[in-house]
């Protein structure tokens, strides 16, 4: 578990929320019209200006036939279509809701009142939706929760996953600037957080102009936080295996796991070797690197509230036992830390005329990774070459 250490987090975290600000808000606008519509539909009520629902349904930039089908069935009964979602489609379901023909509303009057009073609660919070840090979008989720009765009925929910639409938004819909591709790209997270085995890092197609990118893994997963859906500091780059393999629909929360924005292992877990490692031959580590006993240890007291962090990282992602295959590079480090002599490496300064190696890049030729705490993420196994060199070397831990 590396930390993502960026140091403009916080303007991309912006950047992020202006590009997609604009759809979810239009899309609020039209839902509190909507649900005035559905209330007073429900009540009996005569409708008041109908055609502006329809002229705003007609004039949304983002909001196309399909999202628009998608708010109409939260509200009302599925009976209204009699046609694939076009825009025609959409506007005669309008026509014959707000003409009231035959169109039940599935949402009773009261339900219609609170889906109106989540969405103005949300208009209010939107900047605080979109950029919170973790600790606090936890906060802003559970106050919505309570606004909504303590939890999200069934057309709240389908409400907000409409509302912070991220499916809609990753799969290119047209018109969006700021896409899933590129917020990867901007954010550069070059290997994933979660296991530091598989590189993040985003490329543009060639012909296309494509952004072949990671996944965002919804550090709370979105079917149960649907309003943090789009939420910067909730979407964290990681490797398929991590996010749907392995987190896949596990409960996360900064107090039980560690949030990859705010902490990492760090030096409070690391790789170990067991002692018979070092009377060992290298060579016939390397020819069976099984034979090498590797854990993962933490120091850490009981009463330290991160061991816990650590240890559900640890047995959520499987680490310890994913690493066992990764031994090959350790019976590797093995080898070279008894070929490296001083003077070994004394020549190696001296191997490029006139230049002069830094400690970091000989240290990048030797072991053939990065060894700075900035710099972990910038390179799979990174931390596993990092603390094994450092045991080999005797090298205490700062
Ligand atoms: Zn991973």
């Amino acid at each position: 578990m590396i930390r993502i250490h960026r140091a403009n987090t916080a303007d991309t975290a912006t950047e992020h929320a202006a590009g997609v600000k604009p759809w979810i808000v239009e899309r609020l606008d039209l839902a509190r019209m909507f649900s005035v519509y559905v209330y007073r539909a429900a009540r009996g009520l005569p409708q008041l200006g109908s055609a502006a629902l329809c002229e705003a349904f007609a004039s949304a930039t983002y909001v196309s036939a399909g999202p628009a089908r998608g708010i109409i069935d939260i509200f009302t009964s599925g009976a209204i279509w009699g046609k694939k979602a076009t825009a025609d489609g959409v506007q005669d379901a309008l026509l014959s809701l707000v003409s009231g023909t035959g169109v039940t509303p599935k949402v009773k009057a009261p339900e219609a009142r609170r889906l109106w009073s989540q969405i103005a609660w949300i208009q209010q919070r939107i900047d605080k939706v979109l950029v919170s840090l973790p600790a606090d979008l936890w906060s802003i989720d559970q106050s919505l929760m309570k606004v909504c009765g303590g939890a999200f009925s069934a057309h709240a929910k389908a409400l907000l996953m409409w509302l912070f639409d991220y499916d809609w938004w990753c799969t290119g819909a047209s018109g969006i600037m700021w896409t899933a591709g590129l917020l990867a790209e901007k954010l550069d997270v070059r290997s994933c957080p979660y296991c530091n085995r598989q590189y993040t890092f985003s490329v543009v197609k060639k012909g296309t102009g494509d952004v072949i990118r990671p996944d965002f893994d919804h550090f709370c997963e979105k079917s149960v936080h649907p309003l943090l859906a789009m939420s910067f500091y909730n979407l964290v780059p990681s490797c398929t295996t991590c996010n749907s393999r392995l987190k896949h629909r596990t409960p996360f929360n900064v107090i039980d796991y560690l949030h990859p924005h705010l902490e990492g292992f760090d030096n409070d877990c690391v790789f170990q070797l067991g002692d018979s490692v070092a009377g060992a031959d290298p060579l016939a580590l390397i020819e069976k690197p099984e034979t090498i006993p590797l854990s993962m240890c933490h120091n850490l007291p009981t009463t330290n509230p991160k061991r816990t962090r650590i240890e559900n990282n640890l047995s959520e992602f499987q680490l310890e036992q994913f690493y066992q295959g990764h031994r090959d590079v350790v019976a590797e480090l093995v080898l070279k830390h008894r070929i490296y002599t001083d003077a070994f490496v004394e020549g190696l300064r001296h191997q490029l005329p006139g230049a002069k190696l830094t400690d970091d890049v000989v240290s990048r030729i030797l072991w053939g990774n990065y060894s700075q705490d900035d710099n972990l993420g910038k390179r799979p196994l990174s931390k596993l070459t990092r603390d094994i060199v450092r045991e080999l070397k005797g090298d205490s831990i700062t």
